[in-house]
């Protein structure tokens, strides 16, 4: 490899064939791809084609630069805002073409006086039936829905998010479902006011687990990157992780029994080996929870991170004697051989979430599509 200090390798291949697993899965509803946060790390724009190659039918993004960098690289397909836009933030996104996610009488009229009733503009209605972040609560929803009656306004879709699709046991498995018929009350309610609305639903967890819950559409993030939205093995789904980060061994020296190595002198060598360094650090987002914890791919070994993560280098042990070199590849997350490390692993080692991690893979790391 050429010794960039790393790359995330991005196989748009695995994010092309995902889409198709969960446009198959979705059955007749269409499949949004949400392309959000760069593409959850694996970049917005090539996640986004590779996305709609394989089937997806819509856009989400969070941001209005999201939206831009994608018409910017020539998308046309229909792409939805999902976060909350200022008045300004929204005429941008009226002028490259977007959709807009609305949850209060006050942004639907910011909205119609961007609009005109030969030219209305595009909105989904957000509605809150448990998530207690964005959307109308129900007491609200009729006023919403007397805003958007506007004419100025072309209200595209009825939606809602789901808090626990990803709790398949314990406490809240049963949230999913009461938070589902809640959202089909209100569009009871609702819905005939507006008969060219989709209703969705659905996050990848509640579209691999409940079909009931698929609609007119589904959006669908983290298993088009092949991750688990239920940190198990993503290949249960027949999804493929897209993202591969590695890097290389930039120096090997020997330490004697009791030497530590790092900051804090977190570790110390049991016996007389050989410590690697790597030039990935918590600014890569290689999360400085890992130290101690988390191992990398060298060859096709599995070998431990030993130390304090710096933020632009760490340190593994090679262990006393083996043939690797300066120069040898060195995965941090990827397959090679019989071993592989998962997003779902990282995630687990620093106590948070696959998303976190593919998110997390820092400004400084290349993206190269495969
Ligand atoms: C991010 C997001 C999704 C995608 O969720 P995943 O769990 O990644 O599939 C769907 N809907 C909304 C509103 C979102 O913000």
């Amino acid at each position: 490899m050429t010794h960039d200090r790393a790359r995330a390798r991005i196989d748009t291949g695995a994010i092309a064939h995902n889409a198709r697993v969960l446009a198959d899965a979705a059955g007749s509803a269409r499949l949004m791809a949400v392309v959000k946060a760069d593409g959850y790390g694996h970049g917005g724009l090539s996640a986004a084609r590779a996305a709609l190659e394989g089937g997806a039918a819509a856009l989400g993004v969070a941001a209005v630069s999201e939206h831009e960098e994608l018409r910017a690289g020539g998308v046309e397909a229909p792409i939805q805002v999902l976060g909350p836009l200022t008045a300004g933030e929204m005429a941008r996104v009226l002028a490259a073409g977007g959709e807009l996610t609305l949850w209060t009488a006050e942004a639907a009229g910011q909205a119609a006086a961007l609009g005109s009733e030969s030219a209305p503009v595009p909105v989904h209605l957000k509605l809150d039936t448990g998530m207690g972040r964005l959307g109308a609560r129900a007491e609200d929803t009729a006023a919403l829905a007397e805003a958007a009656g506007d004419p100025r306004l072309r209200v595209v879709g009825l939606m809602t998010h789901f808090a626990t699709a990803d709790e398949l046991d314990g406490e809240h498995a049963g949230f999913m479902r009461e938070q589902f018929i809640r959202f089909g009350n209100l569009v009871r309610d609702i819905g005939p006011r507006f008969p060219d609305a989709a209703t969705h639903a659905a996050n990848s967890a509640a579209t691999l687990r409940d079909p009931r819950t698929h609609l007119d559409m589904v959006r669908c993030g983290i298993a088009l990157y092949g991750c688990s939205p239920f940190m198990g093995d993503p290949a249960e789904h027949g999804l493929v992780p897209a993202m591969e980060l590695v890097t290389w061994l930039a120096s090997i020296k020997r330490l004697r029994s009791r030497d530590s190595v790092g900051y804090g002198r977190t570790y110390r060598a049991s016996r007389g080996t050989r410590i690697g360094l790597v030039p990935v650090g918590y600014a890569d987002g290689y999360a400085r929870g890992l130290s101690n914890t988390a191992e990398v791919l060298v060859g096709r070994r599995r070998v431990p991170v030993v130390g304090t993560i710096s933020m632009d280098q760490l340190t593994i042990d090679l262990g006393p004697e083996g043939d690797e070199a300066v120069g040898d590849e060195v995965v941090l997350i990827g397959a090679r051989g019989e071993e592989r490390i998962l997003a779902e692993d990282l995630g687990r080692l620093r106590g948070s979430i696959n998303y976190e991690v593919t998110c997390a893979v820092g400004a400084r790391v290349p993206r190269e599509a495969v």
